[in-house]
């Protein structure tokens, strides 16, 4: 079929096929990805619909039914080509050249009303030429999962793909870690960008710089535009590019979030978060925690996260080299750290109510924190949550009253360090003029959410939907994640 064929229905009462959907993508050439058709699946039960994405492309929640969901995300109709990009990636460390989306495609590609252009991506909607032993479903509870990862990650303020639409379709699967046959879904992603570092890998593999520098050359015009006039443009582009990433996990280390699977094929060109699997939060500050249960050696542990990142944009200068000066993209990755450092010290303090704390006392207090948090394992959650909740002025009067209205109760090996941490919390919010404590309260509240992930918390919610196909506290979490409470 050739492009001018593409059979979109202009003319369908359904709003998302009538989006006005761009071939930033596709008009690459087919070097860049396969293209496939969806599985057609038994049954179409509509889970999950983020209607506060809708606006963003022009769509009114009261306007666009159930059953539109239904016939363009899990039916599929009317909408073509539907593409599953091509990629490579290390995984585990290990080179694999046969990667590519195996159980999902691109939907197709839409701006915003931000003028940002997204992809709509799918997961579980079938095989592909990369599905390899494969069955190119998703299940339930993946999608589950995924939902409720990307909406808290999104309210902590990290930057993150979303979820659309989750359709139950009726397969039964087989999976070694979840009890089977276990239901199945379709889930509709929307991204900043399908593109990622293994995308590139995959052009180096096949000593192809040509492609690379077309894929480049797309990713600075859509994704950076800011940089596209610039004269040394590529190199700017990977300055920015490790600046994102460092920001990115420097968010997720605040937010407690250990994304479990940090190969490069999950690592994103625009810095966005994506693809949620065997993630968890933490439950205390533990920089050795495994979220992942086939992660023997903890590479991806919570602590291991910023030097991964740094590890996988390191090589992603190998493709890259082509294009840029490999030297120069080494004196820009020596930024990482830097750029790392002021995010997360500038979340953690928000964390601990300081918007814009310039104090002197600020790193010291970054440290005490983070040490009695690992010393003492407190809940990483609940003790920023204890503060949020307990908070008062009177905490200015004496550092014994710091946090001793709250739960928390430290260890007795921790208790020496939770004087210290008492006694210069206290002294910094004595330098603040006392009308600024209404300030930090908001601040501890707003970054310090009652509702947190954590395993037991999704597991409920599963178990409701696995033995009594009980949805209601799935959407009450949601409801709970996206009002901050
Ligand atoms: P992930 O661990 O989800 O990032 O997936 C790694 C690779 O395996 C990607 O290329 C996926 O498309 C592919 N994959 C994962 N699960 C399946 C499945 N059930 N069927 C086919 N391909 C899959
Ligand atoms: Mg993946």
């Amino acid at each position: 079929m050739t492009l001018a064929e593409t059979p979109n229905d202009k003319n369908s009462s359904n709003p998302f096929l009538t989006l006005n959907y761009e071939t930033a993508l596709e008009s690459l050439g087919g070097d860049y990805y396969d293209e496939v058709a969806a599985a057609e699946f038994p049954q179409h039960l509509l889970r999950w619909r983020n209607d506060e994405l809708l606006p963003r492309f022009g769509l009114d929640p009261q306007v666009v039914k159930d059953e539109d969901f239904i016939a363009a995300f899990g039916q599929f109709q009317g909408r073509k080509p539907l593409l599953a990009l091509r990629y490579h990636g290390y995984q585990f460390g290990e080179y694999n050249g046969q990667l590519g989306d195996g159980r999902g495609f691109l939907y197709g590609q839409v701006r915003a009303n931000d003028g940002e252009l997204y992809d709509f991506g799918t997961k579980g909607s079938g095989r592909t030429p990369y599905s390899r032993g494969g069955d190119g479903m998703l299940t339930l509870k993946g999608g589950v999962r995924e939902v409720l990862a990307a909406e808290a990650l999104h309210y902590l303020g990290v930057r993150t793909s979303r979820c659309l639409s989750m359709i139950e379709t009726g397969l039964p699967l087989w999976r070694g870690d979840e009890p089977s046959p276990t239901r199945s879904s379709v889930m509709i992603r929307m991204s900043s960008s399908h593109i990622r570092f293994g995308t590139f890998e995959r052009l180096h593999y096949f000593q192809r710089p040509d492609l690379t520098k077309k894929l480049l050359d797309h990713v600075i015009e859509q994704y950076y535009r800011h940089l596209n006039a610039e004269e040394d443009k590529y190199i700017l582009f990977y300055a920015e590019l490790v600046k994102r990433v460092a920001e990115l996990v420097a968010q997720w280390m605040a937010a407690g979030f250990c994304h479990a699977v940090l190969n490069t094929d999950n690592m994103s060109i625009t810095g966005e978060s994506f693809d949620y699997g065997p993630y968890a939060f933490i439950p205390s500050y533990n920089p050795s925690f495994i979220a992942a249960y086939f992660d023997y050696y903890g590479r991806y542990c919570y602590g291991n996260q910023p030097s991964i990142c740094k590890l996988n944009l390191q090589m992603l200068q190998e493709p890259l080299k082509a294009i840029i000066d490999k030297g120069e993209m080494e004196a820009r990755l020596e930024m990482f750290d830097e750029h790392y450092q002021a995010e997360y010290s500038s979340l953690m303090l928000k964390k601990l109510g300081f918007s814009e704390l310039s104090h002197p006392q600020a790193a010291e207090l970054l440290n005490l924190t983070v040490e009695f948090l690992k010393d003492s394992q407190v809940g990483y959650h609940q003790f920023f949550y204890e503060m949020a909740r307990t908070f008062s002025s009177k905490w200015r009067d004496e550092p014994g009253f710091v946090m001793n209205n709250s739960d928390i109760v430290p260890v007795p090996g921790a208790s020496g360090i939770f004087d210290d941490w008492c006694i210069l919390y206290h002294q910094i919010l004595n330098d603040f003029d006392s009308d600024r404590t209404n300030i930090i309260s908001q601040t501890l509240a707003v970054n310090n959410p009652k509702t947190v992930l954590l395993r037991p918390v999704i597991e409920a919610t599963w178990e409701a939907i696995a033995q009594e196909d009980n949805w209601q506290p799935f959407y009450e979490l949601i409801q709970q994640i996206q009002s901050k409470k």
